[in-house]
């Protein structure tokens, strides 16, 4: 919820138009009716995106252009490792890429990185990121074993569709930018501008996000989540008169502070 508010302010303060995605590329972890909820939370908070929602499900053919423009470029390998073979970074623990791997045998697919060859790149909210070397991992799966995308590929290429030129999310996929920018370079993509934003998490350590955020709030006020929402991101407190969803937000445009890097990441 904090970064849904915070890349709406940003939106509609630059004037920009504010679109709205919906990952829903993990059949098996989805619950149902959860994009229903996380809509209807939206508009809820008078968080109104502009023009048709976008669902990741029904990107398939370009997340499977791009795996067959790695595949061409000499990108990816076959890594037969269950989780217990990882390394601690998660990366390929069994030299797979250098094994005549059976293709009819349960796999993943991996992208090879080139550490060295990486960039760091400047935050909106948190200022420049550098590449810390031993977090990144040589490699990291694009098609998981299971046959299903892995959200790093859909991300990248969903980011990096020319008309979102921003990305505004929370500060706990800040590790996956570097991976989702890496995938951006050697696929010839143009980065976005990323900025990540301090999440909220609950008193059970769960992140406060858009699908728990829906359960939480129902039971609440829009305006109180929204207010503690701007807090959160160090912004100034709305006046008391200022009751309903759309006042909460119009003050905050008014007082939004944009980029800033002084956020604590949480
Ligand atoms: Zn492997």
């Amino acid at each position: 919820m904090v970064a849904a508010v915070a890349s709406f302010l940003d939106a509609r303060q630059n004037r920009g138009v504010w679109h709205l995605r919906i990952d829903d590329i993990d059949p098996p972890r989805q619950v149902n009716g959860s994009a229903e909820g996380i809509l209807s939370t939206l508009i809820q908070h008078g968080l109104q995106w502009d023009g048709p929602v976008a669902y990741q499900s029904h990107s398939a053919p370009a997340y499977e252009q791009a795996l067959q423009q790695l595949e061409d470029d000499g990108w990816l390998f076959r890594c037969l490792c269950t989780r217990t073979h990882l390394n601690a970074l998660g990366a390929c623990g069994q030299n797979c890429q250098e094994t005549l791997v059976d293709r009819e045998a349960p796999h993943s697919l991996r992208v090879r990185v080139q550490v060295d060859n990486m960039c760091g790149f400047e935050d909106g909210f948190l200022g420049f990121q550098p590449v810390v070397k031993n977090e990144i991992p040589v490699d990291f799966i694009v098609r998981r074993r299971d046959g299903l995308f892995a959200y790093q590929l859909a991300a990248a290429i969903d980011d990096a569709i020319p008309r979102h030129t921003h990305v505004v999310r929370g500060a706990d996929l800040l590790k996956s930018t570097h991976r989702q920018r890496w995938l951006h370079h050697i696929l010839g993509l143009t980065s976005p501008h990323y900025s990540h934003v301090p999440v909220i998490y609950d008193e059970n350590g769960n992140k406060l996000s858009k699908q728990t955020g829906a359960k939480a709030v129902s039971a609440s006020i829009p305006a109180n989540t929204l207010r503690r929402c701007l807090q959160h991101l160090s912004q100034s407190d709305p006046p008391s008169s200022a009751v309903t969803p759309s006042e909460v937000l119009d003050h905050a445009l008014d007082c939004w502070t944009g980029t800033r890097s002084t956020l604590p990441v949480t």
